[in-house]
């Protein structure tokens, strides 16, 4: 009635940014309109939604849920929905794109367990932590006849598959998201629904039984999952002329390697040991010499050996049925479950101290008898590759004893080698199973499931590679997202002045220039014999405190202004990381003992030691074997990735963690907010703003509003009518564009229609 025009025709109060990200900040509010729907932020950071009541100067009275009346200041309102908007299964629908409404709508359908929402081009899952009725044959069929179209990963899956055979060009779904967002189980369901378009020969079977191999040596439950992979994974799945599954390949990047040898309280070491202390059969523990996860060191560390509804004997025999699968032979295997149980026993070597300077050898116990046992070699040899060093002093070779925190450090660093190079090797071997397809088609989709960014306490060398790896992903989104927007208007002809976006550039400078980048610098320091943790830290400050994505913090930190936040990286630690030495006398070991070992090292470590990085080799700590850092290699394989993803179309799934307990029901808003930002679906939100997001065709247009109109319009046609309603609504000419066939509009303008529709 009378009293919204008045309110209308007041002036509005803008939305202070003050409170909102600044990325948020709705310059077109109309939250000051009475009687609307208006977000209000409670102390505690939390928005509620609420009924403004009555305005006046810059108060305003609004009423919350509940009864609860309060007087508030104007500017602290933000534009709410109209009611038709609620759950809404593309965020690009709402009118007012703002945080609180983002949030209460991806809540308004998680609550009905409508976990997938799109935003945009992207898909938004939200972890149910439960069971939920969305997936199987049904589901898969009903997707595949499109009888269904919410948003799904099946749907996302679908389109790849449709866009593959209509475009002739390979597709990637890139998935992302923070430990236990729910990656591993979203790849899962996407391999399910590529597995279900068949291939013949059980290939699509074998591929799916790769998972619980993967997941045993490569998963272990961490404080924040209990299933948390612990390195990431890329997989290519080919296709044959028919549209069928013809084969497909694996890469794992940057294993976490330290888990071998330590884990925290609360979490275990990878899943794959603990199903074998339980699971593995008499005659396999009698050959091993097995013993209960409890009397391994390794193990002992956390007082966490099972977790809660996992039966780890269960899913030992499930992964010896996989690796039945994917062709690895039993002799293999039981190779495979000696290394495990030769690293178990290699931690509870133990070290007495022979003279006054520390100097220490192994003790001969069953532990080190077992060790020698299981990768079969001398007693006497593998004493001396864990007590002593062997250094090159010109053409002479000297013999260093080693003191115990040296020897320890020794004994770990060959744990470590052995763990990682099994899991490569097995990688491999899944490979070649997998490549039966021989005449391929080249037609690939490829599912990338990978850590996303992270930012802890306490950071340290594996953020720096996990955050690095987000940078160049989060480029690659950037870049694709901005073009299809940018293609939509030029198809339908609006004018349209580019947009500028915040991209990450100068980040990834800070991380690749040359020579004075962060990674650069890294592999420098880790080649002087004299570098040190501090020296890399203040060789840092020196160099790059002009950049503005940098800050040299104190002690041996340094500040790091990512896309998805600021992160504080303590340098203890990188150096050794980065240079992942293992020293001769243990690759020689390992290369000279009678079991598989020599094999899996020949085809892994041994090849590593090719190419030299710049300048003198690694012979700092008297190790001499020449390898890439850790750092150098991570770089090549993600430039490979990102070459290889260039080169698809692809389809983004953001997953979203609702809370920090693994607890379904649960949202809280303040966490999936941080987690909105981080993955960068708020960023794709604000570009879509800063263009216009909302598009109708005429024929919608025309129909849904014209009866609002006035006076009559000469001619009928739907492009007339939608003209002339919006000169009536006085939208302003920089608000909307008229396309060929559809009407754009800025954020919000809708949403003014709307509300006037409503109220008639
Ligand atoms: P990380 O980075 O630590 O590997 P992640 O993102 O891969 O984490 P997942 O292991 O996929 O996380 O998911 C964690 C847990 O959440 C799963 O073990 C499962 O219990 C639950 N979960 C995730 N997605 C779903 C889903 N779609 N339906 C039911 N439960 C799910
Ligand atoms: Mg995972």
């Amino acid at each position: 009635g009378d009293e919204d025009l008045d309110s209308a025709a007041s002036p509005l109060p803008s939305v202070s940014a003050s409170h909102t990200d600044r990325r948020w900040s709705d310059t077109t509010s109309y939250a000051g309109k009475k009687k609307l729907r208006s977000w209000f932020q409670l102390p505690n950071g939390n928005w509620e939604l609420g009924k403004i009541l009555s305005i006046s100067g810059t108060e305003s009275v609004i009423s919350l849920p509940e009864g609860k009346v309060l007087k508030v200041k104007s500017e602290n309102l933000v534009s709410a929905n109209p009611d038709i908007l609620d759950g809404v299964d593309d965020l690009m629908q709402l009118s007012y794109l703002n945080e609180p409404s983002v949030l209460y709508n991806l809540h308004y359908r998680y609550k009905q367990d409508m976990i997938y929402t799109k935003a945009g081009p992207v898909l938004v899952a939200i972890n149910p932590f439960k069971k939920v009725a969305l997936y199987g044959n049904y589901y898969i069929e009903a997707y595949k006849s499109k009888s269904i179209e919410s948003p799904h990963v099946y749907a996302i899956t679908d389109t790849a598959i449709r866009e593959m055979i209509r475009d002739e060009v390979n597709q990637s779904i890139i998935i992302s998201g923070e430990s236990g967002a729910g990656k591993t189980e979203t790849a899962k369901i996407a391999m399910q629904y590529l597995a279900a378009l068949g291939g013949g020969s059980g290939i699509e079977y074998e591929i799916l039984k790769t998972n619980p191999i993967l997941e045993a040596f490569g998963n272990a439950k961490t404080s924040r999952n209990d299933n948390s992979s612990r390195f990431g994974k890329l997989i290519e799945i080919h296709f044959s002329e028919t549209g069928k599954i013809s084969g497909a390949n694996i890469q794992t990047f940057l294993l976490e390697k330290s888990r071998v040898v330590q884990c925290a309280e609360g979490e275990r070491a990878y899943h794959i040991f603990y199903q074998l202390c339980v699971g593995a059969p008499p005659a396999l523990r009698e050959k091993l010499n097995l013993m209960s996860a409890k009397e391994y060191k390794y193990l002992r560390q956390s007082s966490c050996y099972s977790i809660n509804g996992v039966d780890d004997a269960e899913q030992f025999r499930i992964v010896v049925e996989a690796l039945d699968i994917v062709h690895v032979s039993k002799e293999d295997q039981e190779s495979v479950f000696a290394m495990l149980a030769a690293v178990l026993w290699l931690g509870n070597v133990s070290f007495t101290v022979i003279d006054n300077e520390n100097h220490v050898e192994p003790v001969a116990d069953e532990g080190l008898i077992t060790v020698a046992k299981l990768i079969g070699c001398d007693i006497g040899e593998l004493k001396l590759a864990l007590s002593t060093r062997k250094m090159r002093v010109g053409n002479d070779t000297i013999v260093q004893n080693l003191t115990l925190s040296q020897a320890t450090d020794t004994r770990d660093a060959l744990a470590k080698s052995i763990y990682a190079c099994l899991f490569e090797w097995l990688v491999e071997q899944i490979n070649k199973s997998l490549a039966v397809g021989k005449r391929r088609t080249g037609r690939s989709i490829s599912i990338l499931d990978i850590y996303g960014f992270e930012s802890f306490d306490r950071n340290s060398f594996e953020q720096f590679c996990i955050n690095y790896a987000n940078e160049r992903l989060q480029q690659h989104f950037n870049r694709h997202l901005f073009k299809l927007e940018q293609e939509e208007y030029i198809q339908d002809g609006i004018d349209w002045a580019k947009v500028d976006f915040e991209d990450n550039k100068d980040c990834l400078n800070l991380f690749e220039k040359k020579p004075l980048g962060l990674l650069s610098l890294l592999d420098e320091e880790s080649t002087f014999p004299n570098g040190t943790d501090l020296t890399f830290a203040n060789k840092l400050k020196q160099h790059l405190n002009s950049n503005p994505c940098f800050r040299g913090e104190r002690d041996k930190s340094f500040t790091v202004s990512h896309y998805a936040g600021e992160v504080i990286y303590d340098t203890t630690g990188f150096l050794e990381k980065n240079r992942d030495l293992l020293h001769l006398d243990s690759i020689e070991l390992l290369s000279s003992c009678s079991c598989h070992l020599p094999q899996i090292f020949a085809s892994n470590m041994l090849s590593q030691s090719n190419k030299p990085v710049v300048g003198p080799l690694y012979k700092a700590g008297g190790a001499d074997s020449q390898k890439l850092s850790v750092a150098t290699k991570f770089k090549g394989q993600l430039f490979q990735l990102m070459q290889r993803l260039e080169s698809t179309t692809p389809h983004f799934i953001r997953c979203i963690k609702p809370n920090n307990f693994q607890s379904p029901g649960l949202y809280e808003q303040g966490l999936v907010l941080q987690q909105l930002r981080c993955c960068g679906v708020l960023e794709v939100v604000r570009i879509s703003r800063s263009g216009f997001p909302t598009r109708m065709s005429h024929q919608k247009f025309a129909r849904r509003y014209g009866f609002l109109l006035l006076e009559s319009v000469a001619s009928q046609d739907p492009l007339s009518v939608s003209v002339a309603i919006l000169h009536q609504f006085n939208i302003l000419p920089e608000m909307y564009q008229v396309g060929y066939t559809k009407l754009f509009f800025r954020t919000g303008q809708i949403g003014m229609l709307e509300d006037t529709r409503n109220r008639t």
